[in-house]
């Protein structure tokens, strides 16, 4: 048997969120750099970004896939050198487009860190992925980027927490200028101000506080107490008491206030010009969650029905969550999966419970920024791409043959933007329906449907770059020729807002092989509204003469 190189204690899965812009991309090779992975820093814009290999991506300068990547973290002062954290980043995509791909890391993810843009503070993007974290429950950490920026202000960034997205956040930092004259940051619990000794900043040196600022450290200092206190009882018993309160137990509490979703720590920096990035991933190590410090993942046992709370352990069965199918260049189809408990090694049978299918794994894969490293085995809490599981589809729970059980899994959104496409010839129809096939299974807000009129091919997905990057794979990658009209509003979202404003009924999506259709679960209609239904259908395929235009 393999041996696990990380204990549990000493991993973290974490997501990197943000409005697009606010230097996701950035961190994140920052990051992957620093955790010893990436020898060059590449700049996003010029197309040399290591974590977005697909050439969408590369041209248009956003990040996309999901995939995930494995690091180690030593430590700002290499002070884990000896016994280093493993921390899987999570690629969380930041174009609204998106979103689907954001609540599906967000799912297999145990904390996550915002980035902010420190010239505007809370964006309206960040407001909506911040609300999808709250839906998972996912703790985070604040990193306000751009502190060297026009315009930064970090007094601003936190205000702008406070006021637009309603929680208790303080600053663990404060930096040292900002703009052109962003020079260091002063760690608020340790009283030390850090400053950068070479040019990219890999070396930092504890200083004292300049003496302008000392009174405002130490303000800031006590706010943070404050409002951890406020929220941690342990603390509040020390502060109320009016002892001194150590850097270990300020920590100690600022971590369970931070897992218990009741305090967001905030940090400040500057990816680009190499600041505050390795006291950040300090900073996911010591607040954010491991596997063991979040709410089990719930499964259900089909056979008594009765719900199963996943806690990792290797030495349960194992089950799983495929959150993510890529095609890779190099090894063709590539599932990830998180492993929520129990082990798998490379070569052996999975049950997908989800289609009801036997599968083998091929082999196993954890990619790096820039490589790969088969495995023998994954563990519990960890990551791994599958390469041979041929009938699994994002969100498909997997597990041992023994002990099947199948995960809560993840809801898809219906698609909000429709455009009929139109195949050059008969030999591009059949191209078409098998790349709708293959970009429907890794991406399932993406949907293609028939037009009952014109018998024309529709593809829905939410948003308009999303369809373009679609149509522009479906030429590259499956060499469909094909024209394409312009983008419609799916009927489907008039429809919902009018119907759900009134509490009508709730929509679910179409099942697998059923792209397109609309399933809806009807509650008996009081005021019309152009439905005659005296029951509820449930699971139904409902014809799209019945949707009425309802104003
Ligand atoms: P993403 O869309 O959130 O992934 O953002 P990117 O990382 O692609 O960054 C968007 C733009 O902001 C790029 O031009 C970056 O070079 C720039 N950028 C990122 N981080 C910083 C920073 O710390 N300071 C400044 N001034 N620019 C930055």
């Amino acid at each position: 048997m393999a041996k696990r190189e990380y204990p549990l204690e000493r991993t973290r899965n974490i997501g990197i969120m943000a409005h697009i812009d606010a230097g996701k991309t950035t961190t994140t090779e920052r990051i992957l750099y620093y955790t010893g992975k990436i020898h060059k820093i590449g700049e996003t814009h010029d197309g040399a970004s290591q974590m977005d290999f697909m050439e969408q991506e590369k041209e248009r300068g956003i990040t996309i896939q999901s995939a995930a990547t494995t690091a180690v973290w030593h430590g700002f002062f290499d002070q884990f050198e000896k016994t280093p954290y493993r921390v899987n980043i999570i690629d969380t995509p930041g174009h609204v487009d998106f979103t689907i791909e954001v609540e599906r890391a967000l799912r297999v993810l145990d904390g996550a860190v915002a980035v902010l843009d420190g010239a505007a503070g809370v964006e309206p993007q960040t407001e909506t992925v911040w609300r999808q974290a709250t839906t998972y429950d996912v703790p985070r950490i604040v990193f306000v980027n751009k502190m060297d920026k026009m315009g930064a202000d970090f007094q601003m960034s936190v205000d702008s927490i406070h006021e637009r997205l309603q929680v208790n956040a303080e600053a663990i930092q404060w930096p040292i200028g900002a703009e052109d004259d962003f020079e260091a940051v002063i760690d608020l619990i340790t009283q030390e101000a850090y400053y950068p000794v070479d040019d990219l900043g890999e070396k930092w040196e504890p200083r004292d506080i300049p003496a302008e600022l000392k009174d405002l450290a130490e303000e800031k200092r006590n706010t943070l107490i404050e409002a951890v206190a406020d929220v941690d009882d342990d603390l509040m018993e020390k502060y109320l008491e009016g002892e001194d309160i150590s850097i270990e137990e300020l920590k100690a509490a600022i971590r369970r206030a931070t897992l218990a979703l009741q305090f967001y720590p905030v940090l400040a920096g500057s990816a680009y010009k190499d600041k505050g990035v390795q006291m950040m991933l300090d900073a996911v190590v010591d607040y954010l969650p491991g596997p063991l410090d979040v709410k089990p993942y719930i499964a259900n046992d089909p056979k008594t029905g009765e719900e199963v709370d996943l806690i990792a352990d290797d030495n349960k069965s194992f089950a799983a969550l495929a959150f993510k199918i890529m095609t890779d260049p190099f090894v063709g189809r590539l599932t990830f999966m998180r492993v929520y408990t129990g082990t798998l090694k490379s070569g052996s049978y999975v049950q997908n419970t989800s289609s009801d299918t036997r599968e083998r794994v091929g082999r196993l894969l954890q990619m790096h920024a820039t490589s790969r490293t088969e495995i023998e085995e994954v563990f519990s809490g960890d990551i791994a791409a599958a390469i041979g599981l041929k009938n699994t589809t994002t969100g498909d729970s997997l597990t041992s043959v023994d002990n099947q059980l199948v995960l809560e899994s993840m809801e898809f959104p219906e698609p909000v933007i429709e455009l009929a496409i139109e195949p050059k010839t008969k030999a591009d129809q059949d191209k078409l329906s098998n790349a709708i096939q293959k970009l429907a299974e890794e991406d399932p807000s993406f949907r293609a449907t028939t037009n009952p009129e014109t018998g024309d091919t529709l593809i829905a997905g939410m948003g308009e770059l999303q369809l373009d990057i679609m149509v522009d794979r479906m030429r590259r990658e499956f060499n469909v020729e094909a024209t394409v009209g312009a983008p419609q509003v799916a009927y489907r979202e008039a429809f919902t807002k009018t119907v759900q404003a009134r509490g009508f009924f709730k929509r679910q999506s179409g099942g697998k092989g059923q792209y397109g259709d609309v399933y809806i679960e009807f509650s008996p209609n009081e005021e019309g509204a152009g439905f005659e239904f005296d029951d509820a259908i449930v699971g139904g395929v409902v014809p799209r003469e019945y949707i009425p235009s309802v104003e």
